[in-house]
């Protein structure tokens, strides 16, 4: 064995556990990390728990401050994780996937944000076709610009959320730019006298469907159909004066499938596309340029939602009448987020009352409100696989979204002390204090540590700490501030008081002392925290709170994970993610 090597493994291990555990490390767990990565050494185990004990027994006689600084050079022997890559577990498989060949597409109407439902359109569009070394495309169905009309900023909202959702699209179409290509086609479906031009009222169409009778254009030839659509291009019918119909099976039992709307008319001078303005009338419904695109995208797989079911019957009839092979479809089930709203009219309106802040209010499931919150896209990944592709519905449980987020931030959230309801408290019997160190995250030293000044004068030291510890301890009670000192509460009031006790962290763990977070009364900075239930308070934080970058992601000791969302002069802002 490499004795050297091997040797400031076992120390960087031993520092790592010590720094830990408040300075004493535990050899329990030593032999049997060192063992995970180095597997080899298993042949040498007596000598290398010989070692193990030795430099235990040195490292204990260490201070904190000590070990942390030793920890410094030999960290570098550790291997370090990375939690930020997780591995999806089970495989993706789809059926009728060939590798390298598999085309998919996510293909939202740019007129909302997108939340946890759509995501998972997303992602399992994207990470299905990347399991197949294949294609994945985001195509925007901007068509409708009265009804649903799409708006400009939501095109580059799609952008941004698909590539925080780690979902970039190897190729984009938008349909608004591609309307000639729907009106080739559909000269070709009229020609083979399978679509047709209906001059019908809404209404004298409806009562003739229910009574599954032909309208009187019908029958008409091909040659006054493509007459009637140049027509319609010319702009000489008025919206809702012509539509292009697909003949079907007048029969069908489901009425919404018998002879359909392919195309309408839109005056767009009323109703402009944020992106072709006024410059085309005609426009085509979903079904359409949906399947259209479909085949000349060679999209091999459709992923999409129950909901769908019917429009797949449209879809394959344009298939069937263009001799084009139709994609595979998956149908998912609807996926709700308990307690919580994903509908889109549901959160306009919450918007629109008041009721919500925006698309960010931490109650929503839209993506921007779960990133703002600390939610990683990796979460939603695991959380949208773990649920599956399959028919049924299935409910989102938050302490399972939670559960999973915590997994991936802990490893990378800094801690700190941050006070609800601070109550000044004066602490007597000290002397030459100056700072206290603190690690910034409990199991990896590598992240450095904080340190906390303190100012002392004639053997007296003033902290904050929650009003709430101070009154749960009481008067005579005892205590330990995190990392510091033991104390004895002498008085609590307005000027509230304590002695010093003992810096023996083993005293407070004996006698089952409660251990609080505290902040020294001349260094801090202001906090404000927007809770999960959108309200809000304003309190105190460790000033090495002013060093934490926006977006990073943080655990307020004894209250839980938050984001930094926000830094002005004098007030950090952080959003409160979960326990
Ligand atoms: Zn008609």
């Amino acid at each position: 064995m490499n004795q050297s090597n091997s040797e400031n493994l076992i120390r960087a291990i031993v520092l790592q556990n010590a720094i830990q555990h408040n300075g004493k490390a535990v050899s329990g767990a030593i032999l049997g990390k060192f063992l995970s990565i180095k597997p080899d050494e298993k042949k040498n185990i007596s000598q290398i728990s010989i070692k193990i004990s030795v430099l235990t027994k040195e490292i204990n006689s260490l201070s904190l401050d000590q070990q942390l600084n030793q920890f410094k050079s030999f960290q570098s022997y550790l291997p370090i994780d990375n939690p930020k890559q997780q591995k999806i577990e089970k495989p993706l498989k789809l059926k009728n996937a060939e590798h390298g060949k598999v085309i998919t597409r996510f293909s939202p109407n740019p007129n909302f944000i997108l939340h946890l439902g759509s995501a998972r359109a997303a992602i399992l569009s994207h990470d299905y076709a990347k399991a197949y070394n294949g294609k994945f495309i985001l195509r925007f169905e901007d068509t409708d610009p009265k009804t649903k009309k799409p708006q400009l900023e939501y095109y580059e909202n799609v952008r941004n959320d698909l590539n925080w959702l780690d979902c970039t699209p190897n190729e984009e179409y938008i349909q608004s730019k591609r309307l000639e290509i729907y009106y080739d086609v559909a000269r070709s479906l009229i020609n083979q006298g399978n679509a047709y031009i209906c001059e019908c009222s809404q209404d004298m169409f409806k009562s003739l469907l229910i009574k599954c009778e032909s309208c009187p254009d019908r029958p008409l030839s091909p040659d006054i159909n493509i007459k009637r659509l140049q027509k319609m291009l010319d702009g000489e019918y008025s919206e809702g004066n012509a539509v292009l119909r697909i003949r079907a099976d007048l029969n069908h039992p489901n009425p919404a499938v018998r002879d359909w709307p392919a195309m309408r008319i839109i005056n767009t001078d009323n109703h402009p596309h944020p992106l072709v303005k006024n410059k085309f009338k005609v426009w085509p419904l979903y079904n359409f340029s949906c399947s259209i695109d479909d085949h000349l995208l060679g999209i091999t797989h459709i992923i999409r939602g129950v909901e769908h079911i019917t429009n797949g019957i449209k879809q394959r009839q344009i298939y069937e009448y263009m001799k084009w092979t139709y994609p595979t479809e998956i149908h998912y089930g609807r996926v709700s987020l308990e307690k919580n709203i994903l509908s889109k009219s549901d959160i306009l309106e919450g918007i629109e009352t008041k009721k919500f802040q925006g698309y960010d209010d931490p109650r929503l499931g839209t993506l921007v409100a779960l990133r703002k919150r600390g939610f990683q896209s990796n979460t939603l990944r695991n959380l949208i696989h773990n649920v599956g592709i399959h028919p049924s519905k299935a409910q989102i449980e938050w302490s399972n979204l939670e559960a999973m987020n915590r997994k991936i931030i802990d490893p990378i959230s800094n801690r700190r002390f941050v006070i609800l309801s601070p109550y000044k408290l004066t602490i007597e019997g000290l002397k030459d204090v100056k700072s206290v160190i603190l690690p910034l995250h409990p199991e990896q030293p590598i992240r450095g540590n904080r340190k906390i000044e303190i100012k002392e004068n004639n053997g007296k030291i003033i902290v904050y700490v929650d009003k709430n510890d101070l009154m749960k301890v009481g008067v005579g009670g005892s205590l330990r501030l995190k990392g510091f000192i033991n104390i004895q509460i002498k008085s609590i009031n307005e000027s509230s008081s304590a002695n010093f006790e003992g810096y023996d962290l083993n005293n407070a763990l004996k006698s089952k002392y409660p251990i609080i977070h505290w902040l020294p009364y001349n260094s801090f900075c202001n906090v404000k925290i927007l809770w999960d239930d959108a309200t809000s308070i304003k309190c105190i934080g460790e000033s090495g709170l002013e060093s934490e970058k926006i977006d990073n992601l943080i655990q307020m000791e004894r209250i839980g994970f938050a984001r930094i969302d926000e830094k002005k002069k004098d007030l950090i802002s952080i959003v409160y993610s979960h326990q």
